[in-house]
């Protein structure tokens, strides 16, 4: 069979996904993400992936993990807890990963989260501790944010054979995990369990964003997508192309706080 076309989003669809919220809306409605994310030796990651979610147009943002003070110095909205995820309260979304290091709580909480029934985004240290089975167990929606080394990773091969085969790789990955798969990079691709649809190509990514904490950023607000109601790879599609566009307007030299800082003003022209 020929394989379906790659697709790369227009800015009418990706704005016509985003959450607004109703008149009588009330923070949960709006949904609640959860961030599993940040260690002793990372704590940064959890306060980038919970500055990503915050500007995700869900509700509220609950972290889970033991950089509780560093989120709550830098974010203090956030409803934090110490204990692991189930522990820190319900959530529609959980992030998972990002900063999770090696430490023994690392392996359970990845865990953990994967068997809970809603939509779970695995990052970074999540994708090298998570276990193919669960994944593929998942009756919930499961997305997968692999840079390229990590992805090399989960299918045993170089990271440069994956660069020579970014569309064949993520379509894999997809395949095996039974997951949305969004493959990171200069063009960043997203591709969906269901092996009939187009992968979708990011047409707003921009090297600016190649900077420390930036795929952190990312997760939060595609985890967020995901607590407001959309559908994995919608989530996924408009996460990249919303923080690809604040990527651009914090450049020059943005941090990553930046992007995720100027992920407001996107909204505010995308919406
Ligand atoms: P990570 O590798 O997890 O830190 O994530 C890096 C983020 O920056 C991802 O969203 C990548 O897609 C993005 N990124 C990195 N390098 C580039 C590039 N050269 N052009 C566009 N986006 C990039
Ligand atoms: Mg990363």
């Amino acid at each position: 069979a020929a394989e379906p076309p790659v697709r790369a989003p227009r800015h009418a669809d990706v704005a016509a996904l985003l959450p607004r919220p109703a008149a009588e809306s009330d923070k949960y409605r709006r949904g609640v993400t959860g961030i599993a994310a940040g260690s002793a030796r990372y704590p940064g990651a959890a306060v980038l992936a919970v500055a990503g979610a915050l500007r995700g147009g869900a509700g509220a943002v609950r972290y889970a993990g033991p950089a509780t003070d560093v989120v709550i110095a830098r974010f203090p909205e956030t409803l934090v807890s110490a204990g692991s995820p189930t522990e820190a309260g319900r959530a529609q979304a959980w992030v998972v990963g990002p900063g999770l290091g090696d430490g023994p709580r690392a392996a359970e909480t990845v865990r953990e989260v994967l068997a809970l029934d809603v939509p779970v985004l695995v990052d970074a240290d999540g994708l090298r501790l998570m276990d193919a089975e669960r994944v593929r167990e998942r009756t919930a929606p499961t997305v997968l944010t692999p840079h390229a080394g990590e992805a090399a990773a989960l299918l045993g091969t170089a990271r440069g054979e994956v660069e020579a085969a970014r569309l064949a790789s993520v379509r894999e990955l997809a395949r095996r995990y039974r997951a949305t798969v969004l493959l990171k990079g200069s063009t960043t691709l997203v591709a969906e369990p269901d092996e009939d649809r187009p992968v979708r190509v990011n047409p707003t990514g921009t090297g600016w964003l190649a900077t420390a904490g930036s795929g952190d950023v990312l997760s939060g607000l595609i985890g967020s997508l995901l607590a407001a109601g959309l559908a994995a790879p919608d989530a996924a599609m408009a996460g990249a192309y919303l923080h690809g566009l604040a990527g651009r307007l914090a450049a020059p030299l943005a941090s990553a706080l930046d992007v995720a800082e100027a992920l407001r003003r996107v909204w505010e022209d995308v919406t």
